[in-house]
Order: C-alpha cells, then sequence, then structure tokens
C-alpha cells in the first residue's frame, strides 16, 4: 500500500459525563485522530493521549510531536504502507506507545479496508457480541454514586469500575455493594493513588469485589506483591503494564493477578494481542480497558475485546461519553454491543462533526 499523506486531526470535545479520577477532573478531551491517506484506501485511528501526564508520562501535545518529528519520519524511511513490518523502524523511538499504536492502527485500518477484512477477523476475534462495562467517577455524595450506578445498569452495564482515592474509598464501595446485593460485579480503579500502609486498603478487601485495579503507583512491582499476598481480592494492574515484557515481569512477582488490557498503552493492536494470547498462557484473566474513547476508537476496542479469551466485560460505557459523538458508539441491546463487522475499524468520522482547522499536522512523501 502506498502511503501518499498522514494527517493528524485535533478535535476538542465535551464528556456528557465528567468523570473525577484520583487525578482530578476530566471534562473535555482534545480527540487527537490519525487519518492515513493511500492511494489504495483511508485509513482512521484515535490517538488516546490525555491533556496532562497524569495517567502515563504521554500527552496530547508530546504524542502529536513525537508523532511528526519521531514516528512519521521512520515510518517513511521503512515500510510506510505495511503495519505488520513497521515495528522495528519505530522501535527506535522509546516509550510514546499511544502515539505509535495510534499510526499503526491507521495503517493497518487502510490496509484492512482495501483487503476488505475487519480489524476483529484479521486479530483471530470469535465473539460477535460483547458485554458492556460501565466506568463511575469519584463522587462527593454516595446517593450521587449510587443513581450514577443505577443509570449505568439500567442501559446493560454488566460490571461496574469505580474510580476510588485515598481516604473516602471502602465507604461507597460498601454502599454500592449494599445497593446492588452480591450479584453485581464491582471493580474499583484507584489509578495508582495508594501507598502499601494504608489500611483502607484492607476495608476494600471486606467489600468483595472482582478486582482492584493499580492501587499502588505503576512502578511498585514490588508493593502490588505485597499487596496481592495480603488481600483476597484479586490485583489487577493497569498504568504499569505497559509491554508484553512489563506483564511478564509483574505476573512473576506475582504482581498482577488480573490484567487490564489497553491496546494503545502497549503500543498498538498486534502487541495487545500478543499481550492477550500471554495472559491466556499464563492463566491471568483479562479485560479491555477504555479512555475515554469516541465512536472512532470504541470501534478499534471492540475487535479486542472479542478475543476469545476476554474474563470480564470491557469498559465500553453503555452511555457513551459524548453527544454528538464523531462516529456511531454502539449502544449495547440487552446488554451487549455487536463487534464490528465492516472492513478495518468499521469506523469513520462523521465529517459533520469535523470543524474546520483541526488539521493540527501533516505529513506527505515531500516531508522525506
Ligand atoms: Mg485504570
Amino acid at each position: 500500500m502506498r502511503v501518499e499523506a498522514v494527517e493528524i486531526l485535533r478535535i476538542p470535545m465535551r464528556l456528557t459525563t465528567p468523570l473525577r479520577t484520583a487525578a482530578g477532573l476530566v471534562s473535555e478531551r482534545d480527540v487527537v485522530l490519525i487519518h492515513v491517506l493511500a492511494q489504495e484506501a483511508e485509513g482512521w485511528a484515535e490517538l488516546v493521549a490525555q491533556a496532562e501526564p497524569t495517567y502515563s508520562p504521554e500527552f496530547t501535545d508530546s504524542a502529536i510531536t513525537v508523532l511528526l518529528n519521531h514516528l512519521l519520519p521512520r515510518a517513511a524511511a521503512g515500510p510506510m504502507g505495511d503495519a505488520l513490518a513497521l515495528g522495528p523502524h519505530l522501535d527506535a523511538v522509546r516509550g510514546h506507545p499511544m502515539a505509535r499504536a495510534a499510526l499503526e492502527l491507521a495503517i493497518l485500518d487502510a490496509q484492512l479496508r482495501h483487503a476488505d477484512r475487519s480489524l476483529s477477523a484479521w486479530l483471530g476475534a470469535t465473539a460477535t457480541h460483547v458485554p458492556a462495562g460501565a466506568a463511575l467517577g469519584l463522587h462527593e455524595r454516595v446517593e450521587d454514586l449510587l443513581a450514577e450506578a443505577d443509570a449505568a445498569m439500567a442501559l446493560g452495564a454488566s460490571r461496574l469500575r469505580v474510580k476510588i482515592a485515598p481516604g473516602a474509598a471502602a465507604e461507597p464501595l460498601r454502599a454500592l455493594r449494599a445497593h446492588g446485593g452480591p450479584q453485581w460485579l464491582l471493580q474499583a480503579d484507584a489509578n495508582g493513588s495508594f501507598t502499601l500502609d494504608d489500611p483502607e486498603l484492607d476495608e476494600i478487601d471486606e467489600v468483595g469485589l472482582v478486582c482492584l485495579e493499580q492501587p499502588l503507583d505503576p512502578n511498585d512491582l514490588l508493593g502490588h506483591a505485597a499487596l496481592a499476598r495480603r488481600l483476597v481480592t484479586p490485583i489487577c494492574l493497569d498504568e504499569s503494564l505497559t509491554s508484553l515484557g512489563a506483564l511478564e515481569a509483574a505476573v512473576a512477582l506475582g504482581a498482577c493477578e488480573v490484567a487490564c488490557l489497553k491496546p494503545a498503552r502497549v503500543g498498538g493492536w498486534i502487541n495487545a494481542r500478543a499481550v492477550h494470547d500471554r495472559c491466556v498462557e499464563l492463566g491471568v484473566p483479562v479485560w479491555v480497558g477504555g479512555m475515554l474513547e469516541t465512536g472512532i476508537g470504541r470501534a478499534a476496542n471492540l475487535a479486542v475485546a472479542a478475543l476469545a479469551g476476554m474474563a470480564f466485560p470491557a469498559d465500553l460505557d453503555p452511555r457513551g461519553r459524548f453527544d454528538p459523538d464523531l462516529a456511531d458508539r454502539r449502544t449495547p441491546v440487552n446488554g451487549l454491543i455487536a463487534v464490528p463487522t465492516g472492513p478495518g475499524t468499521d469506523a469513520v468520522p462523521d465529517s459533520s462533526q469535523l470543524p474546520p482547522g483541526v488539521v493540527v499536522g501533516s505529513w506527505t512523501p515531500s516531508d522525506h
């Protein structure tokens, strides 16, 4: 495939429901899209870095800079039109997995559209529908948390993931458990905000969570291993799992009993398939996490969520995050979301949602 241009679009969008996490309140996203234009087809991907480097070191401005100045020139020096052969050329750039993932996916999307093949089929996914999980933010009042939980469940959520922060985590989780009963699948996500000596972690352990996600600093694998020995609740890692190697190390240390898989955080959809496969081999339950994606990013995550080894519902919030969205957000029916079957990710942005001036960078062969 001959790539003729790559455009980077930046679209400011407001969340329908702001999400408060241990790192702060997110009420808007500068959504970044990569648009690959080739002779044979076009490809699209969403770059999921956040505005500030609080989830990971990568953030929107840095991701765009790395794409334009470091990843695109290296891709152009190699097989630009072949996502599978791109890896060795991009390996010289350390870190920045979200920028890399988006470039690789946009090229792969164009290739798959040209081949009239869906991303899910290419990945080897077998599920035609996947259950939807919802993510609930931090609330000052427990009643507000319960109301948000009820709203998500009413729309078909089959699993609730609750953001928590030190000091007021156990009580809302207990209230949610009492409200929903033992059958509700509850997870909590601390986004690395606790310390190992916090006794509240032992209170949280009493709630009967499916897993406790990223309680400690992402670099503290030994701390997570110690906590995994201390608590009955399985420890899930998110931010710590930046690659297949990071997963291997975390599991070997006993720090990772459940894996949250975000394709962009592990550098792309090809790596994501490898992480999924390794989790299955290791017997580590794996599920797909979200990064507040638009319909473009959700479609690509759905393809991974349809892989056979997924243990828990994916972060594909039935409420959607944007209204209007950039593309069909694929609303669940009876709690199940249909996996896209069209070519590539089966998602392109609605041009009416792309105002003038959103192209903030571009590359063409003459730049090389
Ligand atoms: Mg998380």
